[in-house]
């Protein structure tokens, strides 16, 4: 029975990846590829790293696990949760609201306690299981924070699986405090001892998750064609395969998967034109972001880098109009809405209501109703099915953003080069940008050593069922 270790790399893209291979630079992903395969996968909407990582530790859509976005607006507490991207992000802001969402409302309170983690499932099964650095990680065990983040947050402990590591802010017995100097847990180096020291442990877990966040940075900065990322991460994988005696020795013990969680889209150069400013975007109406008190605001938004909410404050408003003049700002590239059963979704082209059910199957084997135009999309209806052109999956990652949180809002979604801007949310001009439903952002591959079992399907949500068989 093998081990399996996935190795969960934040913004990691076929493009650069399949030109190195050709061209033979990356001997650890050839490595792993000679002794499996190499495939790609299709994400979940909005294409952000906190909605991927539920979606893949849970096997379920936004609508399901509960997490909309790295941003949202809560309406039963008329505030903004924002979860930061990175536990030390929060220290060096030292926001405390947000420090409490990502460290215990994010996996104790917001996602759903109606689905599993695979690490919930693993445990109740008496099998055990590690997470290193991801922000998604509950679990039955629990962890106390190193002190002072806990009385700094008002937080003694985390959940997690029976081997956790966020970083170095975990009171795991050791020396490391966490530090800028040394990434404050989360750099390469950090993530692969931690990772070669569960691999060796006498008592090693069945499954680790480990988590890599530097190349989402270094492609927010340079770009979706820059190559350093694929070499560090093809470095990375050639140290944990140096773990055991010889690489096909750490193949025999320990099943390795390399997956990404979504992809970017590069962004114009032109900041004036890159950038869609919401306020401007949303004018004459006054914006609630992460400011202001609710009883000024017509509309709550939450940009999502190239994806944005906007929630309606009160009853009256018109929101497919809204959509209609949002349209007709051509960066736009599509809004979409919740309703009773499905989705209205309206781009600058035409509209189309989706709703649940119906015979005909996608190839999924989930069944739609489509009223309107699903060329919009690129989907071809026949008789019993729906064919996906350019995006696979799109009815369904529609559905999931739409039914993520309580209705009434607006899901705006960029075309490629653009992104949301509010107040002080981030912004990547000239470099690469997440958060929308372009096929390059929902495109991610799956390398696999050491099998050659497959996923039922190439998705995201069957990560979970994939990392169980693979147990087995
Ligand atoms: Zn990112």
């Amino acid at each position: 029975m093998a081990n399996v270790l996935f190795i969960v790399v934040d913004s990691l893209m076929p493009q650069p990846l399949n030109t190195l291979l050709q061209q033979r630079e990356l001997p650890g992903f050839s490595f792993l590829i000679s002794h499996g395969y190499q495939t790609t996968l299709t994400s979940v909407f909005p294409t952000m790293s906190v909605v991927n990582d539920s979606s893949i530790l849970t096997g379920t859509y936004p609508d399901e696990h509960g997490i909309p976005g790295l941003v949202w607006f809560k309406r039963d507490e008329s505030r903004i949760v924002d979860y930061g991207d990175a536990l030390g992000n929060i220290i060096r802001q030292g926001a405390l609201t947000v420090g409490r969402d990502t460290v215990k409302h994010l996996n104790d309170t917001h996602l759903s306690q109606q689905v599993e983690t695979i690490h919930e499932y693993l445990a109740k099964r008496g099998i055990s299981s590690a997470s290193v650095n991801l922000m998604v990680r509950r679990g039955l065990s629990k962890h106390p924070l190193r002190t002072p983040f806990n009385r700094l947050l008002g937080v003694e402990s985390v959940s997690g699986p029976e081997y956790l590591h966020l970083g170095y802010f975990l009171d795991d017995g050791t020396e490391n405090f966490p530090t800028p100097f040394n990434q404050y847990g989360y750099g390469y180096d950090q993530v692969k001892q931690m990772t070669v020291n569960l691999m060796t442990h006498p008592n090693r877990p069945r499954l680790i998750i480990s988590y890599l966040s530097d190349p989402d940075k270094t492609i927010h900065k340079e770009g979706p064609d820059v190559r350093r990322p694929v070499y560090d991460v093809d470095r990375f994988i050639q140290h944990i395969l140096g773990t055991f005696p010889s690489w096909e020795d750490t193949l025999q013990t320990w099943t390795i998967a390399v997956m990404g969680d979504s992809g970017q889209s590069h962004v114009l150069q032109n900041k004036a034109k890159a950038l869609i400013r919401l306020d401007e975007l949303l004018s004459p109406y006054t914006l609630l972001g992460m400011g202001k008190g609710q009883n000024e605001a017509d509309l709550a938004v939450a940009p999502n880098e190239r994806s944005a909410y906007v929630y309606p404050l009160y009853s009256q408003m018109d929101l497919p109009q809204l959509a209609k003049r949002i349209l007709r700002d051509e960066r736009v590239d599509l809004v979409a809405m919740p309703t009773d059963k499905g989705a209205h979704v309206l781009t600058a082209k035409g509209e189309l209501f989706l709703r649940k059910g119906g015979s005909q199957s996608d190839p999924y084997g989930q069944a739609w109703e489509v009223e309107g135009d699903p060329a919009l999309l690129d989907v071809k209806g026949t008789k019993n099915c729906w064919e996906y052109g350019k995006y696979p999956d799109v009815f369904r990652q529609l559905y999931g953003a739409v039914h993520s949180q309580p209705p009434p809002f607006a899901l705006l979604a960029a075309k490629p080069g653009y992104e949301f801007q509010f107040q002080t949310s981030p912004t990547h001009v000239g470099g690469g940008s997440h958060g929308g439903i372009s096929e390059k952002e929902m495109t991610v591959p799956l390398i696999v050593g050491g099998t050659t079992r497959k996923p039922v399907y190439n998705r995201l949500v069957d990560m979970k069922k994939f990392m169980i068989d693979c147990l087995a």
